[in-house]
């Protein structure tokens, strides 16, 4: 297949806006088939070395149904944790720096956000999301950096659930604290540990996941139809000057973006699903009206927006992973999610130009 000639045509214009977008970064991952998965036939018909990707809609003949896209990064399915990290790792240790940085997963149901994210159950060291990892640096560069900065982190994991927020854990360097919640997502030991180690603080994470809420629907018995957000606050304080280094890190599992009709919802899972709807479309929007440079960016349409402010827009960095189910029959789901991620990754090359 001859993709090149038409890559290198809009590689000049993916650039220019790239330049333009400065602070924000879409990176796109596929995982791979599962072991029982069936059907192996695969939506995903190339990928490009410089964040292309062709997606093919089987149902129609030959080069017909194929789209083209374009991010920072694309991932294959044999992509491991350790290179994914490896290009997040910089945004990190920008925390560090006095940034702050937010980074979300966006997908549907059973796409690999969490995968991305957390890692899979009972995850080993070595296939540790994004957000394990980039505690563990945190602790790491803080110590490299004890005899110039002395830092303070503490953690907080907060979930929103129908335009309500509630908190999961709550941690500090100095002890962690584990909060009773009157809404039921009580944490088992309501006592303060002492953080020695990076291993502690994961380990109390594992709790504060579980306590995310979690509903079968037709799509997927174990669906996310929640928002998880990790906030990671980092005080710095500079032994020589005095001066003070700021930077919090929001690492970000959103609900599945799964479109309402496919999951045959009524009443309360409808609900759900609206506000599922909103939460994200107002992501996409503020995202969108960033990378504009709009005057009006609309951080007050959806809690998820509000929580997150602090990490979009201004001197922030922000980075979306767009998670992929590379099976053809998700081909529909797949196509929505791409459209949100390229309006959010601000490169539209548009049905002509892309299937020509
Ligand atoms: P989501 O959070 O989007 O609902 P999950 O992260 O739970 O999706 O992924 C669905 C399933 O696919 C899980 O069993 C997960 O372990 C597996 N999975 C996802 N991404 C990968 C990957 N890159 N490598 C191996 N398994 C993966």
């Amino acid at each position: 297949e001859n993709y090149h000639a038409l890559l290198a045509e809009n590689r000049k214009l993916f650039n220019e806006i790239q330049d333009l977008r400065g602070n924000i970064r879409v990176f796109c991952r596929i995982r791979p088939f599962l072991p029982g998965q069936k059907e192996k036939k695969t939506s995903v018909e190339h990928i490009g070395e410089n964040g292309e990707l062709v997606v093919a809609d089987r149902s129609k003949p030959g080069k017909e149904g194929h789209r083209l896209f374009k991010f920072n990064k694309v991932y294959g399915s044999d992509a491991t944790q350790a290179e994914v990290y490896a290009d997040t790792q910089p945004l990190i240790r920008s925390v560090l720096d006095g940034y702050n940085v937010c980074i979300c997963a966006y997908g549907q149901t059973g796409s690999g956000k969490t995968y991305t994210m957390t890692g899979p159950n009972q995850a080993t060291k070595e296939n540790w999301g994004v957000n394990y990892r980039a505690l563990n640096d945190l602790f790491d560069i803080s110590q490299c950096r004890k005899g110039s900065i002395t830092y303070e982190i503490g953690v907080q994991m907060v979930e929103i659930y129908n335009e309500q927020s509630f908190v999961c854990l709550d941690l500090h360097t100095l002890g962690i604290m584990t909060h009773s919640q009157p809404n039921g997502l009580a944490v088992p030991d309501a006592s303060m540990h002492p953080v020695e180690s990076t291993s502690d603080v994961i380990k109390l994470m594992g709790i504060g996941f579980k306590n995310r809420a979690v509903s079968a629907t037709a799509l997927n018995e174990r669906s996310s139809r929640s928002h998880s957000v990790v906030t990671v606050h980092v005080r710095g304080k500079d032994l020589k000057t005095g001066s003070a280094l700021i930077g919090n890190l929001h690492l970000v599992d959103l609900a599945g973006s799964e479109r309402v009709d496919r999951s045959e919802v009524t009443g309360d899972r409808l609900k759900e699903a609206q506000h599922i709807n909103k939460s994200l479309s107002s992501l996409g929007d503020v995202i969108f009206a960033l990378a504009q440079k709009s005057p009006h960016v609309p951080y007050r349409n959806s809690k998820l927006t509000q929580v997150l402010q602090s990490s979009l827009g201004g001197q922030a960095k922000t980075l979306m992973f767009v998670q992929l189910n590379p099976d053809a029959s998700s081909f529909s789901e797949s196509l929505s999610t791409l459209k949100f991620a390229e309006r959010v990754a601000g490169v539209e090359l548009g049905a002509a130009k892309s299937n020509k």
